[in-house]
């Protein structure tokens, strides 16, 4: 089908055709509902081909497929990037979802009862938007980074691809999350390294085959299960699932100590071009890569339709004072493994249920 040819009114646009964005497609595809997917990237998986060379999920492949379709592959293996960008693609393909690749979603606003939205010129109107953007929006460097000196190579793990990219001398990691970790033992083979912070605890098992086997059902059943807004462990966890990184799975800082690898305490700023530490120490460092997250950025939405630019009132992305208006794929939006491949698809069956249809009547069919 071509995604060009869609006009007239949506029942449902979905922005953002990642894991969540096509896991909802499925759903609404199986009700046989006229919606649209619009993404930004070029191909369906780019999210995660655009991620560093060496990355391998975290998840075993046996938690690693979407509604309607195992993951292709050992369940106890653990796939990489390109494997996984590629089963996404596939996905899409064999499920025939309509995604408008290359269309990134400027303004998102509501008019007359249904949402609107605009790209480079283009409009979509539906009586449903849901947005499924990701978390990794928006790249988070401190302020102070700009104070580096004018010779530093820096830039964030979003850019990050291989150690090819740094120039000789040591490598200042900052931030000791999975990002921070995995990356600083990667570079550590080439690269006298430095990583700075404090992980958010440590997976208290060795990460591999056996944990895929036996340890990792279990977090996963407390990630989809037991932490989720319905229990009060879940909603007394769900404030620092947002707030902190989460612990570290694969890379502990054991590994990383092996590995010859300098921890060191958090950054708090600059001073004559150099980071500094939280206990005064300077550093001389040639590289920064900062492994300091992302923050969301939900700017070109119509604020009227957000809480002070920040996700509004929801419960389980279902906006509540705005009908029609859904989010997916949002940290802790029902459970702990909500913004992960296996929360991916709950998440998403429970909106295809709440996402209003149109009347029949209403309906402009897609044209083939
Ligand atoms: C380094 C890293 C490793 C991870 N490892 C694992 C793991 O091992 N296991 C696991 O389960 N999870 C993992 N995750 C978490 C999660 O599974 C991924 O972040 C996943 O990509 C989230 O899927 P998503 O669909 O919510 O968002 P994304 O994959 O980010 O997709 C969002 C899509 O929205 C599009 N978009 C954004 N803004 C607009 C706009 N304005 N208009 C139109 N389109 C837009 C983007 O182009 C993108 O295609 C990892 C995350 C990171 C960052």
């Amino acid at each position: 089908m071509d995604n060009n040819s869609v006009t007239g009114m949506l029942d449902t646009m979905i922005i953002g055709g990642g894991q969540a964005g096509l896991t909802l497609g499925y759903h609404l595809k199986e009700q046989q509902r006229n919606f649209l997917i619009l993404d930004a990237n070029q191909r369906a998986g780019d999210a995660w081909r655009q991620r560093w060379d060496s990355l391998r999920v975290f998840t075993p492949a046996k938690y690693d497929g979407l509604p309607g379709e195992p993951f292709p592959a050992d369940p106890l293996s653990f796939p990489t990037k390109d494997e996984l960008a590629g089963y996404l693609e596939g996905y899409a393909e064999r499920n025939a979802l309509p995604v408008l690749h290359g269309t990134r979603v400027e303004r998102l606003w509501r008019e007359g009862g249904h949402f609107v939205a605009a790209s480079n010129g283009r409009r979509w109107e539906a009586r449903n938007a849901v947005v499924a953007t990701g978390v990794s929006q928006e790249p988070k460097v401190p302020a102070f980074a700009t104070y580096l000196a004018a010779g530093t190579v820096q830039f964030h793990s979003a850019a990050y691809r291989n150690p090819g990219q740094l120039q000789d001398g040591p490598v200042l990691v900052v931030g000791l999350g999975n990002s921070g970790a995995e990356i600083a033992l990667e570079v550590s083979r080439t690269h006298q390294t430095i990583a700075a912070g404090k992980p958010g605890g440590e997976l208290p098992v060795k990460h591999g085959r056996t944990a895929a086997r036996y340890a990792l059902p279990i977090v996963r059943f407390l990630g989809l299960h037991v932490l989720t807004l319905d229990t009060p462990v879940g909603r007394k966890a769900a404030p620092a699932f947002k707030a902190h990184a989460a612990p570290l799975i694969r890379t502990k800082t054991k590994d990383l100590a092996a590995a010859g690898v300098r921890l060191v305490p958090r950054v708090t700023g600059v001073e004559d071009g150099q980071p500094v530490l939280a206990d005064g120490t300077r550093l001389e460092v040639a590289n920064v890569i900062w492994c300091t997250g992302f923050r969301d950025d939900f700017s070109w939405i119509d604020p009227e339709l957000l809480d002070g630019g920040a996700l509004p009132r929801q419960h389980r992305g279902v906006a509540l004072d705005t009908p029609g208006l859904f989010f997916l794929g949002q940290e802790f939006l029902y459970a702990a493994a909500s913004a992960t491949l296996p929360g991916a698809g709950r998440d998403a069956r429970y909106l295809a249920g709440k996402i209003p249809q149109l009347g029949r009547i209403d309906v402009l069919p897609m044209r083939q």
